[in-house]
């Protein structure tokens, strides 16, 4: 199968013939045509299987059917995957351009804070500085999101951003459609999939 059988468009295909992907990998043959239906989804996927354009792709598809800032969040674990994250979205998206911004700890507040400004369409965030920017940026809300990823959801939590999560999810409009990757399924990952998801689907690979 291609990526075009998946549901993708042809830009979205291009895109990752440009990158050098020629097939979908096992994730994304799964993921990609029931996120492109609408479903909220538990993906089981480890780093390297390619589970980062299995949510971004259908996330990119969805966006340009109808572009709009604060449209999808990824919540990261650490600052590397996050910003690899974002590389990945900016990559299979800039045939539109696609603007994202990375928040994470440890870097400057006020840059993060202007990049908010310029309205990105794409944040990816660890939570705890996610939650910084909701409570001290002025203007940013993330009343209007669409999408809500939470990647290596196993990782989140084994560093106790449970409860930082419980706060973001609150802040999120419930009509979204929620992706939750992780490695391992734990009591604690099914805790936050019944928090977060609705009604999902499970693919595993
Ligand atoms: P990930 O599991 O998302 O961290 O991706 C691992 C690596 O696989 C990244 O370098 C991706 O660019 C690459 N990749 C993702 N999808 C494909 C694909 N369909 N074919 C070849 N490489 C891919």
């Amino acid at each position: 199968k291609t990526f075009k059988d998946l549901g993708l468009i042809p830009q979205l295909c291009e895109a990752c013939d440009a990158l050098g992907y020629k097939a979908p990998t096992a994730i994304q043959l799964e993921s990609i045509p029931l996120a492109l239906q609408n479903r909220d989804l538990i993906g089981l996927a480890e780093t390297g299987s390619g589970k980062t354009a299995a949510f971004a792709l259908p996330i990119l598809q969805a966006l340009m059917d109808k572009p709009q800032p604060f449209f999808g969040l990824v919540l990261a674990p650490t600052r590397e995957l996050a910003y690899q994250i974002s590389e990945a979205f900016e990559a299979l998206g800039s045939v539109i351009s696609v603007r994202t911004v990375v928040l994470v700890g440890g870097m400057d507040m006020v840059s993060q804070s202007i990049a908010i400004g310029k309205r990105p369409h794409i944040i990816v965030a660890t939570p705890g500085r996610l939650l910084d920017h909701l409570e001290n940026t002025k203007g940013f809300s993330l009343r209007t999101l669409k999408y809500l990823v939470m990647d290596e959801a196993d990782r989140l939590l084994d560093m106790d951003f449970g409860p930082l999560i419980t706060k973001i999810l609150k802040v999120l409009p419930r009509e979204r459609r929620t992706f939750l990757f992780s490695a391992t399924m734990s009591s604690k990952v099914e805790g936050l999939q019944r928090a977060s998801l609705s009604n999902p689907l499970r693919v595993s690979v």
